[in-house]
């Protein structure tokens, strides 16, 4: 007859296995048989059994908890999760607790009771599973990006290649609003699959944000990397089909190459964010490399972005306006409204510090705007107290940005009318590069802005690497030699020989030309012998407000005496 403990031990539901402080098995119990499938001499009288039945994955956790207890004080009691193999080979979960007791003879002893916990676990890896993976596109989620970066980051060697990129769809927005959120999450599924089928583990790739994606790349070069991007932004450039809209996007990327040690997950993803604002700046490559700069030159630029708002509704823009003179006889031709920003910590900045940011966050359309508008209401008035000056004309910048608007001739046209300017007085000021950047949509938005009578001007002339000829297909007014040309001309024999044939070329195509940033009189005298026929710079006159521009008007003298 068993005895009574006996009893309970070989009842259990639970697998009793009794082990002396050399690992020896003494006891095990009946459902300890049936679940392994292993028959008693497996056990009893065998050393390390429990070991031996430990999966691979599952055998250093194993032997460490044992050894904890086998050199623990008496009575000591612990708890693992384990992986063992059957004896047909399957693998299942069981949770061991295990304690050392002492017999009535004063003899230790290893209990472990194991119970399987297959079930459970199999559940919790599928809620796992599921709670890492995004449910409209598929993809691993945030959560899973943050984990797998984290464990990639505390393995990455230096020397050794691992890349992180985030990548995003350029103007979601616009989808969302024209045709409403559910084409917008049609667009980020369909954009997710693209993204996909270029992937392979150890690489992987996570929506992280609503059409942020992050893409794990461990062991890739970064020319590798880049090439891999490139594919990638090919592959979104085709058309996706919307239920019968056809909607084609662009999508941009900022990548971080080889994080530095010590580096964080949200670290690593700033700086990746970092970089893809400067690529979403940047209209030619789309992608952009991270570099520790960026960081310092990105806090400024986060700071002027969110006080670009404030700026606009707190009145602290203004325009000074630089006149263009006829270089023959220094009247009055032209003024160009220059944009200035009093900020209220910075001072008084120039746009090349703010306009890069309103660019790349398309806060340049409604401050665009508000230029034209302004612009246009001077000029109104200024004529009204100027009836002489019938010739004279407003020059307003306009950026990519503005000119991408769908509806930017309405927008023109709206100004002009509610201002009262007369079109042919406005002239929109765009440089070559932005011209050449899209020149089908460039010429058909300069048309139908050139149909409401408003006259245009190539700015910057000869920075970009366009011809003369390029923009023929432009129905363009005026040309605007640099001022890098202009500044050099009176000691660069070469500089001189660039200007010439601009404005020879021009006048070959009945364009008027206007020289830029003239500060020198052997300049002036230069340009006019070239026979151009307008100017501005410093030596007329420096940007200055309207009531400056009104005493420059009223001067009846020259300024600048030749
Ligand atoms: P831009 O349109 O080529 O304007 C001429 C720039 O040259 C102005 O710089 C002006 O102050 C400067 N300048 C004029 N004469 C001289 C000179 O003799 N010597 C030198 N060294 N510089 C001279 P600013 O005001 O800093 O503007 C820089 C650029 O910012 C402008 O170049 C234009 O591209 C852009 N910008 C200015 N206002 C606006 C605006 O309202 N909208 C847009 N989209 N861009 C603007
Ligand atoms: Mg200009
Ligand atoms: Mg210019």
């Amino acid at each position: 007859m068993p005895s009574f403990h006996q009893l309970i031990a070989d009842t259990s539901h639970h697998w009793e296995i009794l082990e002396d402080m050399a690992g020896r098995t003494e006891y095990c119990s009946p459902s300890c048989l049936a679940l392994t499938g292993f028959g008693p001499e497996h056990f009893l009288g065998r050393t390390d059994v429990l070991t031996g039945l430990a999966h691979s994955a599952s055998r250093g956790e194993l032997d460490e908890f044992l050894t904890g207890l086998r050199n623990g004080p008496t009575n000591m009691s612990k708890s693992l999760e384990l992986r063992i193999v059957t004896e047909d080979g399957l693998s299942r979960w069981v949770v061991c607790h295990a304690r050392r007791v002492t017999s009535s003879d004063g003899r230790m002893f290893l209990r472990a009771s194991l119970r399987d916990i297959s079930r459970r676990k199999a559940l919790d890896m599928e809620l796992k599973s599921s709670r890492l993976r995004d449910p409209v596109t598929g993809l691993y989620n945030r959560a899973w990006c943050m984990e797998t970066l984290q464990r990639q980051l505390k393995i990455h060697a230096p020397g050794t290649y691992f890349s992180v990129t985030v990548m995003d769809i350029d103007r979601l927005k616009k989808v969302n609003d024209t045709l409403g959120p559910a084409y917008g999450d049609e667009i980020i599924r369909m954009a997710a699959e693209r993204i996909a089928a270029t992937m392979a583990p150890p690489d992987s790739a996570s929506r992280i944000s609503g059409d942020g994606f992050a893409l794990l790349f461990p062991g890739k070069s970064p020319r590798e990397v880049i090439k891999h991007i490139k594919r990638i932004q090919a592959l979104m450039a085709a058309p996706f089909d919307l239920r019968g809209h056809e909607v084609t996007i662009t999508a941009s990327a900022g990548i971080v190459v080889s994080p530095m040690p010590g580096d964080k997950p949200e670290d690593v993803l700033r700086n990746a964010n970092i970089a893809l604002r400067r690529a979403k700046a940047n209209t030619h490559h789309r992608y952009k490399v991270f570099h520790s700069r960026m960081f310092i030159e990105s806090s400024r630029q986060m700071e002027i972005e969110i006080d670009l708002d404030a700026g606009l509704r707190n009145a602290e823009f203004f325009l000074e306006y630089q006149p263009i003179v006829c270089l023959e006889t220094k009247r009055l031709k032209s003024v160009e409204a220059l944009l200035r920003w009093n900020h209220p910590r910075h001072g008084v900045m120039r746009p090349d510090e703010f306009l890069p940011v309103a660019e790349a966050t398309d806060f340049i359309v409604p401050l665009g705007e508000w230029v034209l508008r302004r612009a246009c209401a001077d000029m109104v008035a200024l004529m009204a107290d100027h009836p002489e000056l019938t010739d004279l004309s407003m020059s307003v910048n306009i950026s990519a940005r503005q000119l991408a608007q769908h509806n930017i001739a309405e927008t023109v046209a709206e100004v002009l009318r509610e201002t009262g300017m007369e079109p042919t007085r406005l002239k929109l000021e765009l440089t070559e590069t932005m011209a050449m950047e899209n020149p089908a949509l460039t010429a058909q938005r300069l048309h139908t802005i050139k149909a409401l009578g408003v006259k245009i001007s190539i700015d910057d002339f000869g920075t970009g690497y366009s011809s003369l000829s390029s923009l023929q297909n432009f129905p363009i007014d005026t040309i605007k030699v640099d001022k890098s040309f202009v500044g050099k001309m009176d000691t660069s024999a070469e500089q001189r020989k660039i200007v010439r044939s601009v404005i020879s070329l021009a006048h070959s195509l009945d364009l008027d030309v206007v020289a830029e940033g003239i500060e020198m009189r052997e300049q002036w005298s230069m340009l006019k012998v070239l026979d151009c026929q307008s100017g501005q710079g410093f030596l007329f006159s420096h940007p200055v407000d309207m009531a400056k521009l009104r005493t420059f008007i009223c001067k009846a003298s020259p300024q600048v005496k030749q």
